[in-house]
């Protein structure tokens, strides 16, 4: 009986334990996780630990009332998919560093964040801790290349938790794109006619290789990119590319 009861006893211990270690492990595994929210279109919202990012904030200041201020608003470009002054104003950005290209920054009224950071291409921000880079982003075809011209709009590299998270912007598969190293997550735009087709962002991301990969400002002109057919060519060549196809059209 005696036996019986300290193996019992035995037994209640090791499914204590077991319960204990495993909630410490699932709370590691959520302080060091990336969150992804996709709002609408060419915008997200990105939560790490220690950071809130919007990513072109654009569809008014309620598509953001579930989530924490931002403590970065990252915007790409001047067009109104991705830069809205009045849901900028609405925001509370009180506490708040903006980061965007010349162009962008030349439209936004003053004190409109406690920061404002002009990040052109090939440009960084940030320290070893988190790092922002901007990257080149805009159209290759002839008959595209006034709707984002070279120099003016930012992709964006975030670097944050030993993770690189790449945000496209409006682009086509430019060598900028398909030079990445390490890219554990991947933005990529695909609509026409004012990025580029499923083909060029399929081939570009083949070519640099993100862990994870979500296709995301897709809705064209008067169609939407096939995510399904992106996520097909890329994983016939590649089955280790990670491809999250999101809602981002609701
Ligand atoms: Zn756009």
């Amino acid at each position: 009986m005696r036996l019986i009861k300290t193996a019992l006893f035995l037994c209640f211990l090791i499914v204590l334990y077991s319960c204990k270690s495993d909630k410490k492990t699932k709370n590691l595994g959520h302080e060091k996780a990336i969150e992804i929210v996709p709002v609408n279109h060419g915008t997200l919202v990105i939560k790490s630990e220690n950071y809130n990012f919007y990513v072109d904030p654009v569809g008014g200041a309620d598509k953001f009332s579930n989530y924490e201020n931002a403590d970065f608003v990252l915007i790409t470009d001047i067009h109104g998919d991705h830069l809205n002054i009045e849901t900028l104003q609405a925001l509370n950005l009180s506490n708040t560093t903006v980061i965007a290209p010349k162009a962008v920054v030349n439209k936004l009224p003053k004190n409109i964040a406690k920061t404002v950071v002009t990040l052109n291409n090939n440009d960084t921000f940030g320290d070893d801790n988190l790092k922002i880079e901007a990257i080149p982003m805009y159209n290759l075809r002839e008959e595209a290349l006034n709707f984002h011209t070279k120099g003016r709009g930012n992709g964006y590299v975030i670097n944050l938790n030993n993770q690189r998270i790449y945000i496209s912007g409006d682009t086509e598969d430019i060598p900028e794109m398909r030079n990445l190293k390490n890219i554990d997550i991947a933005f990529v735009c695909m609509n026409l006619p004012y990025t580029m087709t499923v083909e060029s962002a399929a081939s570009a991301v083949l070519d640099f290789k993100p862990k994870k990969v979500y296709p995301y400002h897709y809705r064209g002109k008067g169609m939407m990119g096939d995510v399904y057919a992106f996520k097909n060519k890329v994983n016939t060549k590649n089955p280790d590319i990670d491809v999250v196809l999101l809602n981002w059209y609701n």
